[in-house]
């Protein structure tokens, strides 16, 4: 890598789930950096071009989309595939796309345990699986697992997400063993609470269900978990990002570095 300030120039970067939230931080650290972007996840065709224009201009970097959908192993398989053919191979991999459901274990939906696994757990397995041969070619690449404090820490009503977002750590050290002679890293990022669709929906429930404002809804969800009471940033996950890719991390191998209010030092 250079010392310029477009570290990352000529390398590729795949972020899953990153038409919103933290993704979307996420990408836009990596293309300040000089990262060509490869985007993906859900949303409107239009607004998607749009974003693809606008960091492309901020950024003066080569911005893909590709619409997979994280929960169908033939469709990531397709993506890896085009990212190969289309920019020379994913150099850097964020594993991001997620999603949430609230419910005892006894009430949770069957076909939402399966999503949730497939989407935060399973998709990584085979974004990881299938560009593990050229990152071996190249003996260089970056692997970011977006965890959670949920990936450390339980809290009831999350069966689902807590499994996976813990599986997601398992799969992060085992990977980094595997790569630990290589020029190749896995790490995983925990998150606390940040202030995202995924989130806001939570908060909205939580007011609806509890007759409060919204405000009121955000401020106990800080005060039960982050002592902070600050919500975390995309930002400030895309600067810990953007360290995990710069030569300085070469020896941060398999690590759930959570940055999280507190959280999981309580
Ligand atoms: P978000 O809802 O803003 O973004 C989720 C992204 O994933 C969107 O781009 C969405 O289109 C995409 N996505 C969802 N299902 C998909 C599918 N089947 N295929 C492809 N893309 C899909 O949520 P966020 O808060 O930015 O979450 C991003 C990641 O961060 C998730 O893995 C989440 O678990 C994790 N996380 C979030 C928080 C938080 O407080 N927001 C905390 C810890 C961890």
């Amino acid at each position: 890598m250079s010392t310029s300030n477009q570290p990352l120039k000529g390398k590729t970067a795949l972020i899953t789930g990153s038409t919103s939230g933290i993704g979307l931080g996420m990408a836009r650290a990596l293309g300040g950096a000089g990262a060509n972007l490869v985007l993906n996840g859900f949303g409107d065709a239009t607004a998607i071009a749009a974003l693809q224009k606008e960091l492309a201009a901020q950024f003066g970097v080569r911005v893909q989309y590709h619409g997979a959908d994280m929960s169908k192993p033939a469709e990531i398989e397709a993506m890896m595939a085009w990212v190969e053919k289309e920019m020379g191979g994913t150099d850097i991999l964020v594993n991001n796309a997620g999603i949430q459901h609230v419910a005892p274990i006894e009430e949770f939906p069957v076909a939402k345990w399966d999503a949730i696994i497939a989407i935060n757990l399973s998709s990584s397995f085979h974004t990881i699986r299938c560009v593990m041969p050229s990152m071996r070619a190249k003996n260089w690449g970056r692997i970011i697992n977006v965890s959670s404090a949920h990936g450390l820490v339980a809290s009831p009503q999350k069966v689902a997400y807590i499994s996976a977002k813990h599986g997601l750590i398992g799969l992060t050290k085992t990977v980094a063993l595997e790569t630990a002679r290589t020029g190749i890293t896995c790490n995983a990022i925990c998150p606390g609470w940040v202030l995202t669709p995924l989130v806001q929906k939570q908060i909205d429930d939580r007011a609806a269900k509890e007759g409060k404002s919204s405000r009121d809804a955000a401020e106990e969800l800080l005060g039960e978990k982050q002592p902070s009471l600050q919500f975390v940033t995309p930002e400030e996950l895309g600067a810990l990002a953007l360290f995990m890719c710069s030569d300085a991390a070469r020896e941060v191998r398999g690590v759930a570095w959570n940055m999280d209010g507190g959280w999981v030092a309580q």
